[in-house]
């Protein structure tokens, strides 16, 4: 099944530490890019099952909910979206209203994602988010009070100033909440981020490694016994409640990506949208071709990655599955390697199955890098 990504690329403000494919929101742009998606889904059309649609950003509650609406059917159009396909849109706090919500609703969506980041105003005056703490609890609690029985809520590690404690406040306010999904990944502060200037002036500092190995680990010891599961390093989820559409990003699955900068993987070639709004959507109205670094993907490339996104899960790298698909024994080969991070407790290996531990997780590019030859 293809899970179908729409790359929405406005916001209301661009936050310090942000290194997405965005821009600032505009109302004439949007409306000339959600036509030109519209052309880029009818035109890519060719009926196949499709089981997810996420809409990422960017900021993509920004749109209306009739835009939401005309893309979810042109979807539907294209392709054969199957009866209770996931439907996503990332949303951020300060953005929603209960009449939006109720439009979302009614387009399509059944899954939402907020972008929370912390429940500390503090954290969030430093990451230049335009949203408190209160104004987040108060879109979660309109998002079920407009039904959805699906939602996630990310947060962010490592931030400035952040101690341990104040990550673990985060955390406990996130489980008060009872999100059906939890995203939680560690900041990184890219070398040109504003965020780096702001650091510098304010003599912000970030937690040493030891705090972070602690947040990473007591953070997701609170979810495990709040009753998530978590599935993949940065991910816990009520049973069942998993993303299925990122699932396809880590299981070797097949994507089509729409709108500026979106990445696709199908038939084992991978290829990127132009990353410009304006370009896009010249290339699209003139009928032109979108995609650049196409790439096929090498027998090699395959294996490698399956070994990446399969470690990244918690269900980890099932081996004879591995051997299956790509004739190789995954051991036999890199066992040598892999054997010091068994022993230390990085890795888990019992001749069928390779899986990190959480403290594996805080390693996991020291570990993955043993498969790169
Ligand atoms: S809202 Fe998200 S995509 Fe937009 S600037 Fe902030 S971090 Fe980047």
């Amino acid at each position: 099944m293809l899970g179908l990504y729409l790359h929405i690329p406005f916001c209301s403000a661009i936050c310090n530490y942000c290194n997405f494919n965005r821009g600032l929101f505009d109302a004439d742009l949007k409306h000339r890019y959600v036509e030109a998606l519209l052309r880029e889904i009818r035109r890519t059309a060719d009926g196949s099952p499709a089981d997810t649609i996420y809409f990422g950003g960017g900021t993509p509650s920004l749109l209306d909910a009739h835009e939401v609406a005309a893309l979810i059917d042109a979807c539907r159009q294209s392709f054969a979206l199957t009866p209770g396909a996931e439907i996503t849109l990332e949303a951020n706090p300060e953005t929603v209203t209960p009449q939006t919500l109720e439009g979302f609703r009614a387009a399509g969506i059944n899954r939402l994602s907020y972008g929370v980041q912390s429940f500390r105003d503090d954290e969030l005056a430093r990451l230049s988010r335009l949203h408190s703490a209160s104004r987040a609890a108060d879109a979660f609690a309109m998002a079920r009070a407009a039904g959805f029985d699906n939602i996630s809520l990310d947060l962010m590690m490592w931030l400035p100033q952040q101690t341990v404690r104040d990550w673990l406040e985060s955390v406990d306010a996130l489980i008060a909440l009872g999100p059906d999904h939890a995203s939680m990944y560690m900041l990184e502060i890219y070398p040109n981020a504003p965020l780096r200037d702001a650091m510098a002036r304010g003599r912000w500092s970030v937690a040493p490694d030891d705090d972070v190995a602690e947040m990473y680990v007591s953070g997701l010891d609170r979810m495990d016994n709040a009753g998530y599961v978590q599935y993949e390093i940065s991910n816990a989820a009520r049973p069942g409640r998993e993303s299925r559409h990122n699932l396809k990003y880590w299981t070797d699955g097949e994507w089509l990506g729409f709108g500026c900068g979106a990445h696709s993987t199908r038939d084992a070639v991978r290829w990127k949208n132009l990353s410009s709004t304006e370009e896009y959507i010249a290339a699209v109205q003139g009928d032109g071709p979108v995609a650049t670094e196409r790439r096929v993907l090498t027998a090699e490339d395959r294996l490698e990655e399956a070994l990446f996104t399969g470690l990244r899960l918690n269900a980890g790298l099932d081996l004879p599955a591995v051997k299956g698909r790509y004739a190789i024994d995954v051991w036999g080969r890199f066992g040598e390697e892999l054997e010091p991070f068994v022993e230390r407790g990085f890795l888990l290996y019992d001749g069928r199955s390779l899986k990190l531990t959480r403290a594996g997780m805080l390693l996991a590019h020291e570990i993955m890098a043993v498969f790169i030859r």
